[in-house]
């Protein structure tokens, strides 16, 4: 028996969200043969990366459609190769795009699927604790499958390297009929912002409704631009029209987990709060002592955003100045 992981391309390899769920299969089940399937990727690049998180075999699905993300040719494909291989479980980084990819899956071979996982003991049947409600509840649930189909709620693990030689390679090419190719990304529109995404950033620099317009956002554009971060967002702005929803920290937004977020003009409303939670540190910049994230925050500074922002991104360029011109 054996376990095969789902695994997200991105630009410079595998996306952190399929290295975490790699780590929580081998947790699952020790010693099992772990393969991974990968569309569209280069396999020469990708099966080094792979075989060092503790994959043995890489499958590629070759096909045309996967120069692009296409979800349900990549659940067929998922479904072709678990019909060869004999599976305890299959799985997928708790992604927008694993969530999709594994709920097709689901579809087509008629088995449950229990998505944001945070923890699972092996069955059968397989009992797990799952992410509900934005973060606001933990479900345990029994899986009564043969094949369970699992997503890992992003770090709810961390990626584990093995450092095992890489990953051996099998190519196929999935069959695929018209009707699998039908949804696929057509095209994308670059985002603004200096590359750095927000699910991936170290530093996340966000405001709400306290940046009082589009506007009021050029002082944390600097600072996140000065940390080498990202610009995040309440739901407030988006539905304001400051700013782009892709920017949207929270429940209907992106989760993120960097080392320092920085809250600037923002309530703490539990659906935010279900965006951050994976932050190692959260600075709260409010004018509002009695605002609700200063509950969840390490450091807070009382005051207006405007002020305040602006002091620290001064205080940060003056201390490497100084730190220049003393080299
Ligand atoms: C189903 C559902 C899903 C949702 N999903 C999300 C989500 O994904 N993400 C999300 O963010 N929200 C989400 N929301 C909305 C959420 O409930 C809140 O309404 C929203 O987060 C509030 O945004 P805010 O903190 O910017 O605004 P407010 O709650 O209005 O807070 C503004 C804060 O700014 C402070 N402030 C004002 N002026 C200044 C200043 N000059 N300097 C410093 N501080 C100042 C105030 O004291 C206040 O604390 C969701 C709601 C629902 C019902």
């Amino acid at each position: 028996m054996s376990v095969l992981v789902l695994c997200e391309r991105r630009s410079d390899g595998i996306d952190e969200p399929s290295l975490q769920a790699l780590a929580f299969a081998r947790a699952l089940y020790p010693g099992t043969s772990v393969h991974a399937l990968a569309c569209g990727v280069a396999a020469d690049e990708v099966a080094p990366l792979l075989g060092a998180y503790g994959v043995e075999t890489l499958h590629v699905a070759e096909h045309e459609v996967f120069d692009t993300y296409a979800p349900h040719a990549v659940a067929r494909a998922a479904v072709e190769l678990a019909g060869r291989l004999r599976l305890h479980a299959l799985l997928a980084g708790g992604s927008e795009q694993g969530n999709e990819v594994v709920a097709r899956v689901g579809a087509l071979l008629d088995l449950p699927f229990a998505a944001n996982c945070v923890a699972a003991e092996a069955g059968p049947p397989l009992r797990v604790t799952r992410v509900r409600w934005g973060g606001s509840l933990l479900e345990e649930a029994l899986l009564h499958a043969e094949l369970a189909l699992l997503t890992v709620a992003p770090h709810a693990v961390a990626a584990q390297e093995t450092n095992d030689g890489p990953a051996a390679v099998e190519r196929f090419a999935p069959a695929l009929d018209d009707a699998d190719l039908l949804v696929r990304v057509r095209e994308r529109a670059r985002a603004a912002g200096g590359g750095v995404t927000l699910a991936d950033a170290k530093v996340v620099v966000s405001a709400g409704r306290g940046a009082g317009s589009a506007e009021g956002f050029a002082p944390v554009e600097e600072l996140a631009a000065l940390l080498g971060g990202a610009v995040g967002c309440s739901r407030a702005v988006t539905m304001a029209g400051w700013r782009p929803h892709t920017d949207q920290v929270g429940q209907t937004g992106t989760k993120i987990a960097p080392e320092l977020y920085i809250a600037c003009g923002i309530s703490g409303a539990t659906q935010h709060m279900a965006g951050c939670k994976g932050a190692k540190r959260i600075l709260a910049i409010n004018t509002d002592p009695d605002a609700p994230i200063l509950e969840s925050a390490d450091y807070a500074v009382i005051g207006d955003l405007h002020d305040v922002v602006p002091a620290i991104a001064a205080a940060i360029r003056a201390a490497r100045n100084e730190k220049a011109g003393a080299e």
